[in-house]
């Protein structure tokens, strides 16, 4: 069989099992498998697969169908026009959280004196702390993460790209153990609601570790112990900048009022027009 009967094969059976987009994961599957761009695949659509790459197509398709994520079939993800590392002790990284790299770019850019102390909870994949370090030669970050299996994913994401000689990484619940200040904090924690959790489609609640996307029972208990602790590591003036979901903004301005010891909140919204990133200097 060519390239293009796989293709139209393999799409009827993805959506045959309710996936939305039978053709493009095709696509990346099958171009994963020949180790090809995807655009390789629509340029030879009579090319014939060899029996080898055909059971592997087969067995990737089949994973699919169990709605295991794509990028956790490829192994790979793009963020930041960055290709990371991704596997499933790791939140596949979203389009969403650039909102926050841009932010936290834009904070560096109008208020940083080199060498600019980057802080970020939870890296995950690696992927705010990476794409940071790749867009500027003159921050230095220190990543933490709670999951030593997560930590090794963002290792070999900075290696990757190219600048783990500017990243830290030490594995340790919120601030446990840090020390000094720090000009920017970061973090994408966990924010999904017991109720959420329950509605999560089965790719996301099924796949990605439980423990990169649930904020206990309002999705905020990581915000309030990110916003107590970041007082004693942010320098007067420093940023805080955590990614929120939608409607949470309320109860974070009311945490972040209570705390007293920040001022200017301030709200970033997503290109879907949803509140994402919230914002605090620190006084
Ligand atoms: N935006 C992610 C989702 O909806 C959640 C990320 C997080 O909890 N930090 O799946």
């Amino acid at each position: 069989m060519t390239v293009r009967e796989h293709l139209t094969a393999a799409a009827a059976v993805l959506k045959e099992a309710g996936m939305d987009t039978c053709r493009l994961d095709a696509e990346v599957l099958l171009a994963h498998v020949l180790r090809v761009e995807r655009q390789e695949l629509l340029l030879r659509p009579h090319l014939e697969l060899a029996e080898e790459a055909a059971e592997r197509f087969r067995q990737a398709v089949a994973r699919r169908c169990g709605h295991e994520p794509v990028a956790y079939i490829v192994g790979e993800k793009e963020f930041w026009s960055l290709s990371l590392l991704v596997n499933r002790h790791v939140l596949i990284p979203r389009p969403d959280t650039e909102n926050l790299v841009e932010e936290a770019l834009r904070f560096i850019s109008s208020h940083g004196l080199p060498p600019f102390r980057i802080l970020e909870i939870g890296t995950g994949s690696g992927a705010v702390s990476v794409a940071l370090a790749a867009a500027r030669e003159d921050i230095r970050v220190t990543a933490t993460d709670i999951s030593a299996d997560a930590l090794e994913v963002a290792m070999a994401n900075a290696a990757r790209c190219g600048v783990a000689g500017r990243i830290d990484f030490i594995c340790c619940s919120l601030f446990d153990g840090l020390s000094g200040t720090f000009d920017m904090i970061v973090s994408n924690p966990p924010y999904i609601t017991d109720d959420e959790f329950a509605e999560l489609p089965e790719d996301v609640r099924g796949y990605e570790p439980a423990a990169a996307l649930r904020g206990g029972p309002d999705g905020l208990g990581f915000h309030r112990e990110i916003i107590a602790g970041a007082v004693g590591r942010l320098r007067p003036g420093g940023l805080l900048a955590m990614e929120m979901g939608a409607g949470q903004r309320p109860a974070l301005e009311e945490t972040l009022r209570a705390a007293a010891a920040y001022d200017r909140v301030q709200c970033r919204r997503d290109y879907a027009g949803m509140d994402r990133v919230i914002l605090a200097r620190r006084i």
